[in-house]
């Protein structure tokens, strides 16, 4: 029997290559779904990774799904497709994200990010999770080490997303208060860097944590991928391949039940 994977942001980048390394190294045949928001992208991606040969050598096949992570339909529409075809999954891997190019930061630039990052992955969980396997199932959020709680300048605000009683209701609250504190023009003066992406990331590996506290029978853990080349940061030293190799990991490897934790170079790290 197959497992079932379901891949964000499969087009490109990190997530080409997590795809390529899953269908490389798993011991067990894969249903991997290769989503991406534009159907003629994850279709070239899908190609392309036919043509190299490695689904059928490890028995698994690749399949498209269309899902923006901004669009609630898109989202429900994967949902429903997932649970009427397979009932439950084993894996989801929370890897599409943004980054703004340059320095722009406003409350335009931040809206989008946190949208994406934050409320995007927060809303592939809430139709997703329910469907993966409560025993053993894995769940992995491709966050990022400019989301450490060390990006955070205020020794304040730290504590309150490292909180082990943490509501997704109160994260999303400081979420939202930075994206407020940004458009009043007092987000220095409250703690908050001039940052959206690590803001966004931060809450990203939050969210992971409440993810794994809620939810015990699950192996759910949050990574940074390294600094690694792609098209969204184009001076980054590693090959999407060495990108690829903690999240994949996590998602197939053999972790034990390690979970609610950050890692980074295929180790367990502080956040
Ligand atoms: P890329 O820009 O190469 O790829 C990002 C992927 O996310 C693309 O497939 C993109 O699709 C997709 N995406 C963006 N927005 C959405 C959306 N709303 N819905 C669905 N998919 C979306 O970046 P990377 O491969 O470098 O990044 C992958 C992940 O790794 C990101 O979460 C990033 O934050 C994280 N990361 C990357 C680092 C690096 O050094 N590269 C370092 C730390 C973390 P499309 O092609 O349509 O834009």
């Amino acid at each position: 029997m197959s497992k079932v994977v379901v891949l964000t942001g499969g087009n490109k980048g990190i997530g080409k290559a997590v795809a390529m390394l899953l269908l490389k190294t798993t011991k067990q045949p894969l249903t991997l779904y290769l989503t991406a928001r534009q159907p003629g992208l994850g279709a070239a991606a899908i190609d392309d990774i036919n043509s190299s040969g490695l689904p059928s050598t490890s028995g698994s096949h690749l399949v498209f799904h269309q899902l923006d992570i901004t669009d609630q339909s898109s989202v429900d529409t994967l949902a429903a497709d997932l649970k009427a075809s397979h009932g439950q999954i084993d894996v989801l891997i929370n890897n599409a994200g943004i980054a703004t190019k340059g320095s722009r930061f406003d409350s335009e630039v931040v809206k989008q990010t946190l949208d994406c990052n934050y409320f995007g992955t927060q809303r592939i969980c809430d139709a997703l999770i329910p469907l993966i396997k409560p025993e053993g199932g894995r769940l992995v959020c491709v966050s990022s080490s400019a989301g450490l709680l060390s990006s955070l300048p205020s020794a304040s605000l730290r504590p309150q997303f490292s909180d082990s009683h943490l509501t997704h209701q109160q994260l999303d609250q400081l979420m939202n208060k930075f994206a407020a504190d940004v458009v009043s023009g007092t987000y220095r003066h409250e703690g908050w860097p001039q940052n959206s992406y690590a803001v966004s990331k931060v809450g990203m590996t939050a969210l992971t944590k409440i993810c794994a506290r809620e939810h015990p029978g699950m192996v759910i853990n949050a990574c940074c991928p390294g600094y690694v080349k792609t098209d969204m940061a184009p001076n980054g030293f590693l090959t999407p391949e060495g990108g690829s190799f903690t999240p994949t990991l996590l998602a197939i490897g053999d972790i034990g039940n390690t979970s609610g934790l950050f890692w980074k170079n295929c180790y367990s790290v502080t956040w």
